[in-house]
């Protein structure tokens, strides 16, 4: 996993020690990156589908998890309640009751929002 978004270092060991399996589909994942194994592979995942998405651009810890590549290139840049509407999440259980906890907090700071 390359830290291509400028998070600090030290703040990228509190998310991957946070999130040590997938927050979607709680799959083990691999880690460092391996390119033909990137299904399997630790990525990282903004939940706001439409930023901030660097560190200097006022990204926060919050809003960062870890997920693996099947989940990442699937969600791609939706919003998460239109992702958990697609086969891929309905076929894996994937929804807001069984996402891992920095999603769900995340999802209720959102509807705080609203
Ligand atoms: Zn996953």
């Amino acid at each position: 996993m390359t830290n291509k978004y400028g998070i600090p270092s030290d703040e990228l060991l509190r998310i991957r020690a946070r999130d040590k399996n997938c927050v979607y589909c709680h799959k083990e994942m691999i880690f460092p990156f391996i390119p033909k194994k990137h299904k399997d592979c630790a990525t990282i995942e903004h939940l706001n589908f439409d930023g901030p998405f660097y560190w200097d651009e006022d990204l926060q810890i919050e809003d960062v998890v870890i997920c693996c590549g099947s989940c990442n290139s699937s969600r791609g840049a939706k919003k998460l309640s239109e992702w958990f509407r697609t086969k891929y999440c309905i076929a894996r259980n994937i929804n807001e009751n069984t996402v891992a906890d920095p999603v769900k907090e995340y999802l209720t700071r959102k509807r705080e929002k609203c």
